[in-house]
């Protein structure tokens, strides 16, 4: 069994992937070009916001966001501690601080409650996940930030696709983020990101930014650098797109067949969908004590499992300490030692989901 099965899809779509990449290749225009700008129109339209911009990775885009409101050092962002690191990762490679604030225990992204009381005089942004697919409440988040001055920034890169009540992921704040990595909701086959606004000025900076920050060629006006996304990948991601919202769709199904089968285990606690909400599942990741035994009974038949995230971000030895120590963000802490994942992805079939559902049953015996 696959935890993400990439190869059904391209069997499914090659022949759209393999007339996409051909068109590139004969074309021999690899940088930028028809399909990267195609592409930014598509899923902006899709979306619902003006601009998309076509960059490098979801790290990248996160960071040019950052550059794009001049995060210079000592300034501080607040985000969640219970994320990848890229989302922490980009705020120190900028000099600035992550400010930590700590998680709601039922849908795991930032707290926005405690948002108020962190901020300072150096708060500059707001940078919330909408982890594992499922939006993290961006209508409070976005009122806070508009009391404060402040941007919100929001790492999308798992929540490509999710809807609220007020609107789309990537769709609802200044700037968001998202990823094509091959395992995210939409992949492509390598690295890449985009970063969706309705703003103007900073649409222009930001592709500024990920051309060495020229205004034309060899006219350099800010400090940019090289992200941007291939038109091979541009091209795999518009071969691929047509498909996303039946993928979406399916994706749903899969979770809640999981959800369905796993609430009646009393140990296992389920994603909770928060009112409004549509979930993607990037990860359908559940809750069980003795974590290492769950996934020990499932690879011995033959299930992969993986845990997103082991250890949060303010423990992470890169920030040594400097954002947070042990016991600051207990929730984060808690969700760590007993989060993991299963296999999620469109093609995943029911019988192989009574199979997992049963195993964890048996392990929690
Ligand atoms: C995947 C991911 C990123 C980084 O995206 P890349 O394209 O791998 O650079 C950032 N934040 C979150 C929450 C992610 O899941």
């Amino acid at each position: 069994m696959q935890f993400i099965d990439l190869k059904t899809q391209y069997e499914k779509y090659k022949s759209d992937i393999t007339r996409e990449i051909n068109e590139v290749l004969d074309s021999c225009s690899f940088i930028l070009g028809p399909k990267v700008t195609k592409l930014e129109e598509t899923l902006a339209n899709y979306i619902g916001v003006k601009h998309g911009i076509a960059v490098s990775s979801g790290t990248d885009a996160l960071m040019f966001c950052l550059m794009a409101i001049n995060i210079k050092p000592n300034d501080e962002i607040i985000t969640t501690p219970f994320t990848f690191i890229a989302t922490g990762e980009v705020i120190k490679l900028l000099g600035a601080k992550p400010v930590f604030v700590d998680i709601d225990p039922l849908t795991y992204n930032i707290d926005v409650k405690k948002i108020e009381s962190a901020i300072t005089k150096k708060t500059k942004a707001i940078m919330p996940v909408s982890l594992y697919g499922q939006c993290a409440d961006l209508k409070t988040i976005n009122s806070i930030a508009n009391k404060y001055s402040l941007y919100v920034i929001e790492d999308a890169c798992q929540s490509f696709g999710a809807e609220t009540e007020y609107g789309k992921s990537c769709g609802i704040s200044h700037m968001a983020c998202t990823s094509f990595f091959p395992s995210k909701p939409l992949g492509c086959y390598g690295d890449g990101g985009m970063i969706f606004t309705n703003d103007d000025d900073l649409s222009e900076k930001l592709k500024m930014i990920h051309v060495h920050g020229q205004v034309k060629r060899y006219y350099h006006e800010i400090l940019g650098c090289n992200g941007r996304l291939d038109a091979l990948q541009a091209a795999i991601l518009l071969a691929k797109f047509p498909y996303f919202e039946e993928e979406v769709k399916l994706r749903k199904q899969v979770g809640d067949y999981y959800i369905k089968g796993l609430q009646k285990i009393e140990k296992v606690t389920v994603p909770y969908i928060d009112k409004g909400n549509t979930h993607v599942y990037a990860q359908f990741s559940i809750q069980v004590p003795e974590r290492e035994k769950v996934i020990d009974y499932l690879s011995k038949n033959g299930i992969p499992t993986a845990v997103h995230y082991p250890v949060p971000l303010h423990l992470q030895p890169v920030f040594s300490g400097e954002c947070g120590g042990k016991g600051d963000f207990p929730i984060a802490e808690k969700v760590s030692e007993k989060i993991m994942s299963l296999p999620m992805h469109p093609f995943l079939e029911q019988n192989d989901q009574d199979k997992i559902i049963d195993i964890i049953k048996q392990a929690l015996l």
